[in-house]
């Protein structure tokens, strides 16, 4: 093994330090909340209710207790049931699929687009010829790029069915046409998971909506199926947030747009560092052969692109030899996702198998994230990319000998 270069480690992400950064405005949340006793909804959810729904467009939000209520709150609102079908991405979190199949609906996967990883409404559009109940389509804005809701609405209305936003991811892009995430579906999903761009100190969640028919569902249901106590017209369930939560995300909310610029400019930086050293973007259909290393598609104003995750794409044969090179010099990486959802045990009695949707198993295959989080040093970034370029250099030269 070659000796260190460097003793700089990188981690995926730095929540301590990003709670050094703001810890008097946290500490006065926190202790705020406990003073006054309200520790389940209650005026800090309402703020943040408020707060969140502006800052995506959205007409109205519902607090819940993660991501993944989220969305099986959206499609309970959205009516979606036994027997009925769900067009949403393979190359996505379990919670897409999982909340469908949940509600004892079908989940029909999609492929993504080999540039983006996205489904998109050309891919959507491949999976509902399939079915023959569509109930609803879920976009996936995956690592924090927008797919074209423009083009997803439009086949929502076409098709009839209603779109619903994961925008887990993406809190805060916005899409080719300058649309908001979360702001433009029937329902819009996001998670307040910690690792997330905007991250509470433990679970959380919230649904957008455009329509007030849709919001009252959301409310009752996520409060055991009322609007008062003791009265249950619907058959909801308890998933509602936590005030320390909202407390700190009504702090978090403000320093969003810094902490995602910060990202765009960490993301921009490794664009540049990869592209000298002889990298293509993941536009290019084949990675080059001197340097066989891809970058994310770039994703042109007025889309907003906030790097969730900053993911490269290596042949697969490489990837591990460089998450192991990467990890030998102190510098963490991840795989989202290895196994593609139409691959997963839990959905095996769906009948999927290798090869159905070759987009997605190649990403699955191919792709690594790299740290992008927003306190990134520039010593660590240089870390990073003379760590990856190191890498590829030199399997590039074996490979060619
Ligand atoms: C994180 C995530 C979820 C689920 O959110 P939780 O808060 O972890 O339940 C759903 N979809 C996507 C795409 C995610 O990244």
């Amino acid at each position: 093994m070659a000796p260190m270069s460097t003793d700089v480690k990188v981690p995926m992400l730095d929540l301590a330090a990003q709670y050094r950064a703001i810890k008097d405005e946290i500490d006065e949340a926190v202790s705020r909340v406990i003073a006054g006793g309200a520790f389940v909804l209650g005026p800090e959810v309402a703020e943040l209710e408020r707060a969140v729904a502006g800052y995506c467009d959205a007409a109205h939000a519902v607090a819940c207790g993660s991501g993944t209520d989220a969305i099986l709150l959206a499609l309970m609102a959205l009516g979606v049931g036994p027997g009925d079908e769900v067009v949403c991405p393979s190359f996505t979190f379990y919670s897409t699929a999982g909340s469908v199949a949940r509600l004892g609906a079908t989940p029909i996967f999609a492929d993504v687009d080999p540039e983006t990883y996205l489904a998109t409404a050309g891919t959507i559009r491949e999976a509902a010829g399939r079915t023959k109940r569509l109930k609803a389509i879920i976009a996936v804005h995956l690592y924090g790029r927008m797919t074209d809701m423009g083009e997803m609405l439009e086949l929502g209305r076409e098709l009839g069915v209603p779109v619903v936003e994961d925008a887990a991811q993406a809190i805060g892009s916005r899409d080719a046409g300058g649309r908001r995430a979360a702001g433009c579906g029937a329902a819009g999903c996001l998670s307040f998971y910690p690792t997330k761009n905007l991250g509470g100190y433990g679970d959380g969640g919230m649904v957008t909506a455009a329509d007030a028919g849709v919001t009252d569902r959301l409310s009752m249901l996520h409060m055991l199926g009322g609007r008062d106590k003791y009265h249950h017209l619907m058959l909801g369930f308890n998933s509602r947030l936590d005030a320390l939560h909202a407390a700190v995300l009504n702090v978090k909310l403000r320093y969003l747009d810094r902490w995602n610029e910060q990202r765009r400019a960490n993301a921009a930086h490794y664009d540049r560092a990869f592209a000298a050293a002889g990298a293509a973007t993941s536009a290019s259909p084949q990675p080059p052969e001197d340097f066989p290393l891809r970058t994310p598609a770039p994703a042109p104003a007025p889309a907003f692109h906030i790097y969730h995750q900053y993911v490269v794409r290596v042949p697969a044969e490489l990837r591990d030899g460089l998450r192991g090179h990467l990890a030998d010099r102190g510098i963490a990486s991840d795989v989202y996702y290895p196994i593609p959802l139409h691959l997963q045990p839990c959905f095996e009695y769906l009948g999927w198998s290798r090869g159905d949707l070759p987009h997605s198993e190649a990403a699955a295959d191919e792709t690594l994230a790299i740290p992008v989080y927003p306190e990134l040093s520039a010593e660590q970034r240089d870390h990073v990319t003379s760590s990856v370029i190191e890498f590829v250099e030199s399997r590039a030269k074996t490979t060619a000998l």
